[in-house]
């Protein structure tokens, strides 16, 4: 590489390839990472000689990524883990399963623990999240090191009756959730790996005043709003009894639709409401696991074809961003009827990376393996015999991969995770305390904790 010489190296990966996300030189093989003050400093076949570097780290076998940016998740919902994807419709929706508004402080931080665990474990080293608790889950996802972009679940419909049909609004929540998002924001201001935003819930647990005070925030304050777009045909209904438009025409008429705009889901979405993202230059959240899985597809030809951002998030689902794509990528070409060149392995890997880099505005930091980026990298295992041979990397990586290929993490060149053990925390006292969050929670639900399914 032409970048200037470093003085010396913090650490040192050799023997490695690797998968950069640049695209002027997208691989490199049998090559070397160095890493000065959190930084990317080399890249290249072998380091100067002479140059003094702290730590040596050979990794014959193992391909460097960079760090996946799974933007749109709700880490306490681990809570509904194995029942919530079979009942058909999002959690917060659901009766007869716990909901954010019954789950304790200290609850949400043993959900909130396990979930950023999993995500880190499977390669994520910026997690967005937003829910209820924001405060205290924040607090526990960062002990883990990971980057984040959180925010208290923003809205101002009494969730508590949504289950039950009710859509009723209270200027009160809605104060009280927005000025919570802000408190975080303001709080976490500066935080060198936390990127707050505002967690807008969606078109319809958001009256139209209030989706009106959101964009005002989003826009003196600079910073993201995170929401749910065309996730449900309930959305869509419950938006056009009350507006006679659709969530894409409110949100852009609410001065919303813009450049700091992610979609989540982006499922029931006409092709105007597509041509309008584009046009505002908002981003698209591909959830296609969720999305598979309650039985629906988002149009993400349709999207990638309109030039609209697609960035990928695991949300309720696993949170293994390896597997997602597989998942991105299949979906896509079932709605294409076949394999083309606009749907490949390197499409759904620059989702997964720069796509969410870019939703969040951090293109220039994160998302790819370049000089003078931050060293947010991820050491996958390709000795084992599904990863082998290695011709070609990112087919490897996006056919047959998964999340527990992962050796090692670091974000700012910091491991986080070595040897598939996260560095900072205690995974084991993680499950241990999430289970038994777990079983108070479904038991105050009134639904034993060992029923059978039926
Ligand atoms: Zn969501």
């Amino acid at each position: 590489m032409t970048a200037p010489l470093p003085p010396r190296l913090d650490l040192l990966l050799t023997g490695v390839d690797i998968v950069t996300g640049e695209p002027g030189r997208p691989e490199l093989r049998d090559a070397t990472l160095g890493v000065l003050a959190g930084r990317i400093a080399w890249l290249g076949d072998a380091p100067p000689p002479g140059l003094p570097v702290a730590q040596t780290l050979a990794l014959p076998g193992r391909v460097v990524t960079p760090g996946f940016v799974n933007v749109h998740n709700h880490a306490i919902l681990t809570m509904v883990r194995g029942v919530a994807a079979d009942l058909g419709f999002a959690p917060s929706y659901t009766p007869g399963i716990p909901k954010g508004t019954d789950v304790t402080p200290d609850q949400a931080r043993a959900f909130a623990r396990l979930g950023a665990c999993e995500m880190l474990l499977s390669g994520s080293t910026l997690v967005g999240d937003n829910f209820v608790h924001a405060d205290v889950t924040t607090e526990a996802m960062a002990e883990l090191g990971l980057r984040l972009a959180p925010s208290w679940r923003v809205h101002d419909v009494d969730f508590a009756r949504v289950a039950h049909g009710e859509w009723r609004f209270d200027p009160a929540i809605g104060r009280r959730t927005l000025d919570g998002a802000l408190a975080l924001a303001e709080r976490w201001r500066g935080h060198p790996r936390i990127t707050p935003n505002i967690g807008a819930h969606a078109a319809d647990t958001c009256s139209e005043d209030f989706l009106r005070e959101i964009a005002a925030a989003s826009s003196s304050l600079d910073l993201r709003v995170n929401t749910h777009l065309g996730q449900s045909e309930v959305e869509v209904e419950r938006v056009r009894a009350r507006t006679g438009r659709t969530s894409t025409q409110v949100f852009e008429d609410t001065g919303l639709l813009g450049p700091r705009l992610m979609g989540g889901h982006c499922i029931y979405l006409s092709d105007d409401d597509i041509a309008r993202m584009a046009r505002a230059g908002a981003h698209a959240i591909h959830i296609p696991k969720c999305n598979a899985a309650s039985g629906r597809l988002a149009p993400t030809p349709k999207l990638a074809a309109a030039g609209v951002n697609i960035a990928l998030a695991t949300d309720t689902q696993h949170g293994d961003m390896v597997e997602l794509m597989r998942w991105a990528l299949a979906t896509a070409r079932v709605q294409r009827g076949g394999v083309d060149d606009d749907w490949q392995p390197a499409h759904v890997f620059g989702m997964a990376t720069m796509g969410g880099a870019r939703a969040l505005g951090l293109a220039d930091s994160i998302g790819s393996l370049a000089i003078g980026k931050c060293a947010d990298f991820v050491v996958f295992d390709f000795r084992r015999p599904h990863l082998v041979p290695r011709v070609d990397l990112l087919g490897n990586l996006v056919h047959t991969a998964q999340g527990r290929d992962v050796e090692h993490v670091a974000v700012d060149g910091e491991w986080l995770v070595r040897d598939s053990r996260p560095t900072r925390i205690d995974l084991g006292r993680v499950c241990a305390e999430a289970e038994q969050a777990a079983r108070e929670l479904w038991g105050a639900a009134g639904r034993s904790y060992w029923e059978p399914r039926r």
